[in-house]
């Protein structure tokens, strides 16, 4: 039941202290012509809604959430805390630079450790999230290649296996996107990358370990070959998880990259933000950075660099996001930023160990933080697709991975369990996919109706997309 629907006039929860100033009315053109309607609970019933909302949905809280490319780690409470400090979440971005030096120095102090983790010289925190770091990082590309008189260059060079943020970036930022096929290894062909190089390409955009979970072990070819006929080269940092204290970006021949801190950073994601998509680059990129970077030392305050592409986003980005990664990185220091990262390859590598004798593996080589299995011979022998498996999965606790992504593997369910999880937890995942297999074999009919302990079963996914409700009609 909607919260509209449980309201009774008249009921309330809240009371007002008495009015102390003069009452005013507003002017007739700025009153309300209709009447405002919101939902009258009384606290007891408040909460009661909440609470059985928060009972319906699932998140790392609950259990495994092994969503790939979403690198749902467990976020660490502490980090909550510190961004609830009042010097933290109580300032307001317009007082004067004096009275918020601490939290300039988070902004300054994650700029420092982010560049020392990915090899860049520079980063602005200012995008709200992975696809708008993206759009940024282009726009820096752009700039460069304009500030030489290079107008030529209109081509961005992205691989088939690339998450739709891609291209979808690149065409924002006024580029034609040539896609280039994966090889039969899911990676770069390299072929198939020389033949488009040219003096009209502007970058590649390259995500390593791409989206199969495979680090490309041509990389310093691959980001030589761009350099040389004149392009820079991008790098999808959403998750860092694979390499981060390990491999920089910097050092594979990156020249800008976005992380999403909203997944390797452990701070809360899904349901639609706040997310932060910092953006690092190498010095000669570091010019046209958007509008607010932090200087000094002792008396720290913001500066625009000289080129600057202006604001990416109003005043210094998601700060709190910020916050909670500093704390976690902090946190984990210098020791335990790369030991997450290789427990990370590590539970991937053993749960597709564990499953490859059952499940077809799209490609059965050693992975790094995320795996894909095809679920295409499954379907075929027993008509259990990926998204019966899926379903299946929530009536044993868990949450599906990734369904149908990337889009060159047939019924593929990409796994990424990060390293936050124990091994009782691996195990148990891993005999629910080896008993929904079998139980595919023998029973297929039970998966098709799966889910069926969940609030609702299978929903119309295409009908909620085109055709959203997202206003309580009053009646
Ligand atoms: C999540 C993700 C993105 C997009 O990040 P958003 O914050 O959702 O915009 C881009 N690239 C890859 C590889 C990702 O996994």
């Amino acid at each position: 039941m909607l919260i509209f629907e449980k309201s009774r006039a008249g009921r309330q929860c809240s009371l007002f202290p008495p009015c102390d100033v003069e009452l005013k009315t507003l002017p007739e053109g700025d009153r309300r012509k209709t009447e405002l309607h919101l939902p009258e609970l009384s606290e007891t019933e408040l909460s009661r809604h909440y609470t059985e909302l928060s009972k319906k949905s699932r998140g790392v809280n609950d259990g495994f959430y092994p969503l790939g490319s979403c690198t749902m780690k467990y976020n660490p409470k502490v980090n909550d805390d510190m961004a609830g400090l009042e010097g933290f979440a109580d300032i307001h971005p317009l007082q004067p630079e004096s009275t918020v030096q601490g939290a300039m120095e988070v902004i300054q102090t994650i700029e420092k450790l982010l560049c020392e983790i990915t090899g860049m010289d520079r980063l602005t925190v200012q995008p709200a999230a992975g696809a708008h770091g993206e759009f940024t990082g282009l726009m820096l590309i752009k700039a460069y290649h304009e500030s030489r008189n290079d107008f030529k260059r209109d081509k961005i060079i992205i691989p088939d296996a690339a998450h739709g943020t891609n291209p979808a970036s690149a065409t924002m930022a006024g580029y034609k996107v040539v896609t280039i096929p994966s090889n039969e290894r899911g990676l770069v062909d390299m072929e198939k990358l020389k033949a488009v190089l040219g003096d009209d390409v502007a970058g590649l955009m390259l995500t390593n370990p791409n989206t199969v979970g495979l680090f490309d072990d041509n990389i310093l070819e691959i980001t030589k070959l761009i350099h040389d006929c004149g392009g820079l080269n991008y790098y999808d940092g959403a998750n860092l998880n694979a390499v981060m204290g390990v491999v920089r970006p910097g050092d594979m021949g990156f020249d800008v990259i976005h992380l999403n801190l909203h997944k390797t950073f452990s701070t809360p994601h899904g349901g639609g933000g706040p997310g932060s998509g910092v953006v690092g680059c190498k010095k000669l990129l570091a010019d046209f950075l958007p509008s607010v970077l932090v200087e000094g030392e002792q008396d720290k305050h913001f500066v625009k660099p000289v080129k600057s592409i202006g604001d990416m986003k109003a005043f210094y980005g998601n700060f709190l996001v910020v916050v909670r990664a500093l704390t976690y990185i902090l946190t984990l220091g210098k020791e335990g930023i790369p030991e997450a990262c290789k427990n990370a390859v590590l539970n991937a590598n053993y749960m597709r160990y564990k499953l490859k004798d059952l499940y077809t593996m799209a490609y059965d080589e050693v992975c790094m933080h995320e795996f894909v299995m095809s679920l295409q011979d499954l379907k075929d022998k027993t008509g259990v697709s990926a998204m019966d498996i899926a379903k299946s999965l929530l009536d044993n606790g868990m949450h599906p991975p990734t369904m149908y992504f990337p889009l060159i593997v047939h019924e593929a369910l990409m796994i990424e369990p990060t390293e936050t999880e124990s091994k009782e937890t691996l195990d148990q995942a891993i005999e629910v996919f080896r008993k929904l297999y079998k139980e595919a074999e023998k029973n297929p009919e039970a998966l098709h109706n799966a889910p069926v302990t969940t609030p609702v079963g299978r929903l119309d996914e295409v009908k909620a997309a085109r055709e959203p409700v997202l206003r309580y009609q009053w009646t």
